[in-house]
Order: structure tokens, then sequence, then C-alpha cells
């Protein structure tokens, strides 16, 4: 019988920023159509703070 090998657990980072702390978020503009543009802004992920780790 094989032993199955555990994965080894990966590393607690934040789902919404991928572990970065900020997201970039599309500038949209326009309050009816929320029209995107090309510009993004960083922001400061709100699921973390900008910790870059999940809450618990
Ligand atoms: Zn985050």
């Amino acid at each position: 019988m094989a032993t199955r090998a555990k994965k080894p657990p990966a590393p607690a980072k934040c789902p919404d920023c991928d572990g970065k702390g900020e997201t970039a978020e599309t500038v949209r503009v326009g309050a009816r159509k929320g029209r995107a543009t090309d510009d993004r802004q960083a922001a400061l992920c709100l699921t973390c703070l900008g910790t870059g780790q999940p809450p618990d």
C-alpha cells in the first residue's frame, strides 16, 4: 500500500488580494453606467486591511 504524501499546508494568504495586501480596482466613471476606464488604482484590501493574511 502506497503511503499518500500529505500536501504541505498552503501559506495563509488573503483570498481577496492574494496576499498582496492591496487590490487593483478599476476606476469607474459615471453614476449610472459605471463605465470602466483603463485606469486602475491600488486600494488597500479591506478584507485583510493590508496585511495580506486572511482574517479569522
Ligand atoms: Zn487582502
